[in-house]
């Protein structure tokens, strides 16, 4: 019996319960992963005693010798994973979520009601790139900053980068954000970089959902025009529940020399207290794997596997957001089938499929999404190959056709049984109403 097992059966129990769904489900979330054993014994380790507000070398608190030389490792790791040459880049590894690595980024390098663009979140954006609806701003990106976002080409589903750069124009951002939580192509960053320095703005990337991708060169590189890039440890990189900064490096009196200093005090100490040491060490792991010959041949099954299940939906006949994708994931649009995206997801989970609902451009609503999103990082950890990656989608068509045929059925029958109360004041109200 576990020590946890004992003090506190429910908790425990609770565990086995998730453990055994993760074990038994089709994962399909392409935010999610699954870590290896050596990050979570990490994770849950001795470390997360440890108060140690700073940087290494720098602590308000006493008995950090093991800590400071952890986050030492770890930074040091974070920049060979992503080949990073140490005189040009540094990072910040205290970020406890992707959430708080960008709102630091923000706090760094911006002043209060600066303006910024982002990808729309119906977009495939993040909410932390500045989201915000008619009646609300609903990110603390949009509450503090002006935003503006772009958006995808309605018809096509790519960035629209021209009509980007014509809103450039007219808005002058200080900060423009690349990077989303649902686009299934490449970032053109040459672009990117051109439309910010019309401005003078800031180039950021935020590669959260591809930076296991980027690591292995499975995608393109935005350190090449980024002057920050922030990224969680958790989706493609495979490793704890965090997040990264890194920031460009100069010599005094160049471009981008203040970066370092604005950034780690943006994390701490403007947003952040101390860092969880625990999930310092984890993410070290997942960036020694993730700079490791295997690492690349799974990034590499995980962009076949993507495009085995895209080109399987395809071959069915559904309608997929650009067609296709060169990463980790597929957004498929599911209003053709006239399903939404939160009723397919309902009925996949009742089938041990899971999946999010996730907004397809175009989508009048956030709340009844139109599509969703699926992603291959998670199975592709736990060995799946293209074979079982068409098989999967072949459940997801299945799933489909079932819900449609039985949906088609029920409503006829009930159509007859309505028939019989053709004048009923209150049916034909009822009717005006939801139609
Ligand atoms: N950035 C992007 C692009 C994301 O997709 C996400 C999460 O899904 C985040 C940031 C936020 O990460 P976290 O949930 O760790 O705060």
């Amino acid at each position: 019996n576990t020590a946890l097992e004992q003090e506190d059966p429910a908790v425990f129990d609770l565990i086995q319960q998730e453990k055994w769904r993760q074990y038994t489900c089709l994962e399909l979330i392409a935010s999610e992963n699954f870590t290896s054993q050596a990050v979570m014994e990490a994770n849950g380790s001795a470390l997360t005693n440890k108060y140690s507000e700073g940087l290494p070398g720098a602590r308000y608190y006493g008995g950090n010798e093991y800590v400071d030389i952890l986050e030492n490792l770890c930074r040091e790791r974070a920049l060979a994973a992503f080949h990073l040459d140490p005189t040009k880049w540094g990072v910040n590894v205290q970020p406890y979520s992707g959430s708080t690595a960008n709102f630091s980024a923000y706090t760094g390098i911006l002043n209060p009601g600066d303006r910024i663009m982002g990808l729309d979140l119906p977009s495939g954006g993040h909410l932390t790139h500045g989201y915000a609806t008619a009646k609300k701003k609903v990110s603390s990106s949009a509450i503090y900053f002006e935003s503006l976002p772009y958006q995808v080409d309605m018809k096509t589903g790519y960035i629209d980068y021209d009509r980007l750069e014509e809103n450039a124009k007219l808005f002058r951002p200080r900060l423009i954000i690349c990077g989303a939580s649902a686009y299934p192509q490449e970032w053109d960053y040459a672009r990117l970089r051109a439309i910010a320095d019309q401005h003078g703005a800031y180039l950021m990337a935020d590669i959260a959902h591809i930076s296991g991708l980027v690591a292995a060169s499975e995608a393109a590189n935005p350190f090449e025009y980024c002057d920050v890039v922030t990224t969680t440890t958790h989706k493609t990189l495979r490793g704890p529940r965090a997040g990264l900064i890194f920031f460009q490096r100069a010599p005094k009196g160049e471009k981008n020399s203040d970066l370092e200093e604005k950034i780690n005090f943006a994390v701490f100490p403007s947003n952040q207290g101390g860092p969880h040491n625990n999930t310092i060490a984890a993410i070290a792991i997942a960036l020694k794997q993730a700079a490791s010959p295997e690492f690349k041949q799974y990034a590499i099954q995980v962009r076949k596997n993507a495009v085995a299940v895209a080109e399987h939906l395809k071959k069915r006949g559904y309608k997929l957001v650009t067609d296709g994708t060169v990463n980790h994931l597929v957004l498929w649009d599911l209003r053709p089938q006239g399903i939404n995206g939160g009723k397919m997801e309902k009925i996949c989970d009742e089938v041990n499929i899971t999946i999010n609902k996730n907004a397809v451009h175009g989508d009048v609503s956030a709340f009844t999404p139109g599509g969703i999103r699926l992603g291959l990082s998670p199975l592709t950890s736990r060995s799946v190959k293209e074979a079982e990656a068409v098989q999967v989608a072949e459940f997801l068509h299945e799933a489909v056709q079932i819900a449609l045929r039985i949906q088609a059925s029920t409503g006829k029958l009930m159509k007859d049984f309505l028939a019989a109360l053709p004048t009923n004041p209150e049916v034909i109200a009822l009717k005006a109403k939801v139609k």
